[in-house]
C-alpha cells in the first residue's frame, strides 16, 4: 500500500508554497505540495505576467536586508531552471515631498546607502517625457530595481521542486488540518496523509483554511488594465521605467512592456472587499474609468484602447506586514499568509525563511514585524 506520509506538507502552489516546497526539497525533507488547482493559474494572487522588485523599501526599512536576500535566490533560481526571470529596469517614484511614499522610500535609501536619485518635477519630465507631473511633485529614482516574471517565477519553483524530489498534488483542495498527538493530518477529497510538520501558504484562502485563528485578513479585489498605448514605441522596456506615484492618498503603478506588448497599470490602493469564492473577476467598465483616468491626467499617451483586463486579489493584514510564524497552539504548523499586495518579490526568501522554521526552528532571517502576537 502506498504510503501517505512525507517529511512536511505544505499547502498552497502559489508564490510562497512552491517557493517553500523547494527550499524544502533542497534540504533533504520529503515534500507533498497540495495545490487547489494548477500551479499557475490565475485565480489567486500570483498572475498578470510582471510583479516589481525594489530596495528603496518605502514600507519600513526593516524589509531592505529581506529584499536583499530575495535577489540573491532569485538569481539562483534563474542558475537552477536555466531561465531568465527577474529583468533589472529601474524604479521612478513620484509623489509630494511629504508622502509616506517619497519619505519612506528616501528613509531605506539613507539607512541602507542604496544607489538612488532625487528628482525634482521638471527633472523627471525632461527623463520620462512620458509623465505628466505636476510641479510640486518629487521623484526617486533607483536603479536597482526590477520586474520579476510571475508565472514564470512560479513554474520555474515548481519545476525545481519536482525535479528535487518534490512530490505534486495539483488540482487536489485541501479540506482540513487536524493536528494530531504527533505531527498533522490533512484531509482531501482523494484521502488522507500525515506529517510531522505543515505549512500553510494559502493565500486568500488562509483565513478559510486557518478558520481556528480568526485571522485579521481582509482580501481585496484588484483590477489589472492592459492598455495598447497611443505611441507604442514610448513604452518598450527599456524607453519607459517601472513606476509608482502617490496622489492625494492613492497609489498608481504600471510596468513598460513586459511579457506582453501592452503597458500594465493598476492601482495599489485596496479595491472592494471580498472573498476569493465569490469574487466577480470580470473586469468591468468602472475598472477601465479608474486606470483611465489615471493614465489621461499623469501618462497620456499610455491610454490608448483597453486591451485585456485581469482580477487578481491582495491578501491584507491591518498593518500591511506579513504573517510569518508558527500556529500558537500547534507549533509544528507553520503559516506563511497576509502578504498584503506586496509580497511576490520576497517568494525566494520567504521560501528560505519557511524552510528552516521548519528544519531548524529558527530563521537566520529577522522576522520579529511578522508575528502574529502583534494582533493580540
Ligand atoms: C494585482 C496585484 C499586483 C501585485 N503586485 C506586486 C508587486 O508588484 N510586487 C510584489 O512584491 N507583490 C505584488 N503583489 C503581491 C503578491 O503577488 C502576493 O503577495 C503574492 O503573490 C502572494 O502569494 P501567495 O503564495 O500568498 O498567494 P497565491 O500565489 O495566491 O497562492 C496561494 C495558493 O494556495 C492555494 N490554496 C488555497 N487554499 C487551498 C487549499 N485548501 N488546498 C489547496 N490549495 C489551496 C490557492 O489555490 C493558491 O494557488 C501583487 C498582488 C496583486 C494581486
Amino acid at each position: 500500500m502506498q504510503s501517505n506520509t512525507s517529511d512536511v506538507i505544505v499547502i498552497g502552489g502559489g508564490a510562497m508554497g512552491t517557493a517553500t516546497a523547494f527550499e524544502l526539497v533542497k534540504r533533504g525533507r520529503s515534500v507533498r505540495l497540495f495545490e487547489q488547482f494548477s500551479i499557475g493559474h490565475d485565480l489567486g494572487s500570483s498572475h498578470g505576467y510582471s510583479r516589481i522588485i525594489r530596495r528603496a523599501y518605502y514600507e519600513h526599512p526593516d524589509y531592505v536586508p529581506f529584499v536583499d536576500r530575495a535577489y540573491e535566490l532569485w538569481r539562483e533560481l534563474e542558475k537552477t531552471v536555466a531561465e531568465s526571470l527577474l529583468a533589472v529596469t529601474g524604479i521612478i517614484e513620484i509623489g509630494a515631498p511629504e508622502s509616506p511614499l517619497l519619505k519612506g522610500s528616501l528613509l531605506s535609501c539613507q539607512l541602507h546607502a542604496i544607489a538612488h536619485e532625487s528628482l525634482d518635477a521638471a527633472q523627471i519630465r525632461a527623463r520620462f517625457p512620458q509623465f505628466q507631473v505636476p510641479d510640486f511633485m518629487r521623484g526617486v529614482w533607483q536603479k536597482d530595481a526590477g520586474i520579476l516574471a510571475v508565472e514564470r517565477c512560479i513554474l520555474a519553483f515548481r519545476l525545481a521542486a519536482k525535479n528535487a524530489g518534490a512530490m505534486l498534488h495539483e488540482e487536489e483542495e485541501v479540506l482540513s488540518i487536524e493536528p494530531q498527538k504527533s505531527g498533522v493530518a490533512i484531509a482531501t477529497r482523494r484521502g488522507r496523509y500525515t506529517a510531522p510538520n505543515v505549512i500553510v501558504c494559502a493565500g486568500s484562502w488562509a483565513g478559510r483554511m486557518l478558520a481556528d485563528l480568526n485571522l485579521p485578513l481582509c482580501v481585496t479585489r484588484q483590477p489589472l488594465g492592459f492598455f495598447t498605448p497611443k505611441k507604442r514605441e514610448l513604452f518598450e522596456l527599456g524607453t519607459f521605467p517601472l513606476f509608482l506615484m502617490e496622489l492625494d492618498g492613492r497609489s498608481f503603478y504600471g510596468f513598460p512592456f513586459f511579457g506582453v506588448d501592452y503597458m500594465k497599470v493598476a492601482s495599489h490602493t485596496h479595491g472592494k472587499i471580498v472573498t476569493p469564492d465569490t469574487v466577480d473577476r470580470s473586469f468591468s467598465a468602472a475598472d477601465e474609468s479608474e486606470l483611465r483616468d489615471f493614465l489621461d491626467a499623469h501618462i497620456p499617451e499610455a491610454g490608448g484602447r483597453l486591451s485585456f483586463g485581469k482580477i487578481c486579489l491582495y491578501t491584507n493584514t491591518p498593518d500591511s506586514d506579513f504573517i510569518l510564524d508558527a500556529h500558537p497552539k500547534h507549533p509544528n504548523i507553520l503559516i506563511a499568509a497576509g502578504f498584503s499586495g506586496h509580497g511576490f518579490k520576497f517568494a525566494s526568501v520567504v521560501g528560505e525563511t519557511m524552510a528552516e522554521l521548519c528544519v531548524a526552528g529558527k530563521t537566520r532571517h529577522k522576522i520579529d514585524r511578522f508575528a502574529l502576537g502583534r494582533f493580540g
